[in-house]
């Protein structure tokens, strides 16, 4: 099967061999306002929203920085969402943006480690292409 995209340089071996994520327009039935899945900056998205997909699983959507920096950019704002979700875990500090409360701290870590995951397949995603859903 061939495709658009622009193979730069053959696939590295994954330490990781997951299947591939990938990326895919939908259209929304109204305006909704969500965070972005990988760096958790707030996503407007007028009817249409680039989502990322494992498999069928739709991961959430992702933000025009985070498209536009490609896998790899993506992937660094990834981590530096999972920084900082994890200093925010060890240190139990109550921001509005949390909610407060220290229950939230396993959920971070764990949705930390889920980010670093998601940031290393990024990186190894073949293609980084938006396609109709
Ligand atoms: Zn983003």
């Amino acid at each position: 099967m061939k495709t658009a995209a622009v193979k730069t340089a053959p696939v590295k071996t994954a330490a990781v061999a997951t299947r591939q994520l990938k990326l895919m327009v939908r259209t929304h039935t109204e305006i909704s306002q969500a965070v972005c899945a990988l760096c958790g900056w707030p996503n407007l998205t007028l009817k249409t929203g680039t989502g990322l997909y494992d498999g069928t699983v739709h991961l959430g959507d992702v933000c025009k920085l985070c498209l536009r920096g490609g896998k790899r950019g993506a992937a660094m704002r990834t981590r530096a969402h999972a920084m900082e979700l994890r200093s925010l875990a060890e240190n139990g500090v109550s921001t509005p943006r949390n909610g407060g409360g220290d229950h939230y701290s396993p959920w971070l870590c764990r949705y930390a480690d889920f980010l670093d995951d998601v940031a290393a397949r990024l990186e190894n995603m073949t293609e980084w292409l938006p396609r109709p859903g």
